[in-house]
């Protein structure tokens, strides 16, 4: 294997012009100032940093398919899809050729008030793909912008119809649609969004169909969605207020791969359309394919009103964002200029031909690959190995929708105790994955399965396998 960094010409890495780069000596300083570097200007995200600095960093050089390469050449199969995004693999040749010959033509343009070639064709794509209500794009740049969006197109859409006191939201507990304060507002992790409550709008929450941990203690098989019922009683004793329903379908991703059980989705649309709410669905996750179908929507035939996508968009490759919407919605906007009835909201980057021109050729891969047709042998595979972590005694439930997975582990399996926030039990699983090979993120106690779609049975396996010893070994 070709050590990329024998070819590094930055003159920053010559110190005092003594290196001589093909030197082993050489590479292994610059390996060693890059680690350090990494420690003393780099701030990490969702990280603790005083535990961060304690460690070697693990520092990605480059990658093809589903494997990634760190500096010391150590292979990794990327077991988290790079957070969630990656599709096609990485280097996948379609969207690096897409995005050179953009580049050839231009970078970035601005949609604000003009248009771009790869922007609008993506739209085009974008409504032909998505249900059949959902005919306009509203273009942002990542997952938390897509939710802003949503959040303040279903305000102001009220606003604009004369329902002046719809104003609230509601979302579900354990529920999450990124970072910014309108997203958190609306998010139910208590952990990431307690700090900031002074900082947020007032929403309302729903239970969370979360029937591991049920809020009514009822079993899977004997429930009669008593959680809708708490959710029919918010929207019933509120609706005069209330503009917009947020919510993950299917799956409720950082909250720990809360997958719902089937009619959940249908049935909260349905509530809402009954109480004159918006429904706004947070595909950010769950979108292009992860599911096992395109849109998570389509296991239920449900059209939101509003819909975010984002992660999976262009495979992973660069920040791109959407948000659809219907022409009900849409047309609420439309009026004289003097009327101010204008939409007040657009990113800089929002659109980036780039990056639009990536997701143009990830869908393209997508049927010409026929992606979603070939996930179901990778689902049975995942599914069948998921009922051998059965046998391990931290292991409590095991949640599987399409190819994502959550284990979520527990002290005790009789009682699902569960572990403590400092055992930093998820953590040290997926420390111990990586020397075997894997890189994957826990969500506190919940291991997390989420290969690129592209992966193959036998590295599936693999992964499985490492994930199985890690466990085993660390619990
Ligand atoms: C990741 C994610 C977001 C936020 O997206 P960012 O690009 O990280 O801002 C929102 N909702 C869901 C369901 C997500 O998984």
């Amino acid at each position: 294997m070709k050590d990329n960094l024998c070819s590094t010409t930055n003159p920053s890495f010559v110190e005092d012009g003594s290196i001589i780069m093909h030197e082993q000596t050489g590479i292994k300083k610059i390996k060693e100032q890059l680690a350090s570097w990494d420690k003393e200007y780099l701030w990490h995200p969702f990280t603790q940093m005083k535990d961060y600095v304690k460690e070697k960093p693990l520092i990605i050089e480059d990658g093809e398919g589903f494997i990634l390469r760190d500096i010391d050449g150590n292979e990794y199969i990327d077991g988290i899809s790079s957070m969630w995004c990656n599709i096609h693999g990485h280097r996948k040749k379609e969207i690096d050729d897409a995005i050179k010959v953009q580049l050839d033509k231009v970078a970035h343009t601005t949609l604000l008030g003009f248009s771009s070639v790869p922007a609008i064709k993506l739209s085009k794509r974008l409504v032909e793909m998505t249900p059949d209500d959902l005919t306009k794009v509203f273009y942002s740049d990542n997952g938390s912008t897509a939710i802003e969006v949503a959040i303040k197109m279903a305000f102001q859409y009220w606003q604009h119809k004369g329902y002046k006191d719809k104003t609230n939201f509601v979302a579900l507990q354990h529920g999450y649609h990124g970072d910014t304060l309108g997203a958190i507002g609306i998010g139910g992790m208590d952990v990431f969004h307690n700090t900031f409550k002074p900082l947020l709008f007032k929403a309302m929450f729903a239970p969370s169909p979360y029937c591991y941990r049920c809020p009514y203690d009822k079993d899977r098989t004997k429930c009669s969605f008593e959680c809708l019922s708490s959710l029919e009683e918010i929207l019933s004793k509120n609706s005069d207020s209330i503009a917009a329903m947020v919510m993950e379908p299917l799956v409720q991703g950082a909250g720990g791969m809360i997958v719902h059980p089937e009619g959940y989705l249908s049935r909260a649309k349905e509530l809402c359309k009954k109480y004159n709410v918006l429904f706004i669905t947070d595909e950010i996750m769950v979108g292009f394919g992860r599911t096992g179908k395109m849109f998570a929507c389509f296991h239920e035939n449900v059209t939101p009103d509003i819909m975010a996508l984002s992660k999976g968009i262009n495979g992973g490759y660069m920040p791109l964002a959407v948000t659809l919407t219907t022409e009900e919605v849409y047309n609420a906007f439309i009026g004289d200029y003097g009327e101010q009835k204008t939409f007040f909201h657009g990113h800089t980057y929002t659109g980036n031909p780039l990056a639009c021109s990536a997701a143009l050729a990830s869908l393209d891969i997508f049927e010409n690959e026929k992606v979603i047709e070939g996930l179901r042998p990778k689902i049975d595979v995942l599914q069948k190995r998921l009922e051998e972590f059965t046998n391990l005694n931290s292991v409590g439930d095991i949640r599987q929708c399409g190819l994502i997975a959550g284990m979520e582990l527990v002290k005790d399996k009789g009682t699902k105790e569960p572990y403590s926030w400092d055992e930093k039990i998820g953590i040290k699983v997926c420390l111990e994955a990586r020397k075997r090979g894997l890189i994957t993120r826990p969500l506190d106690n919940v291991i997390v399965v989420m290969p690129p779609l592209s992966i193959n049975t036998y590295q599936l396996n693999k992964m499985m396998n490492i994930l199985y010893e890690s466990i085993e070994y660390v619990t």
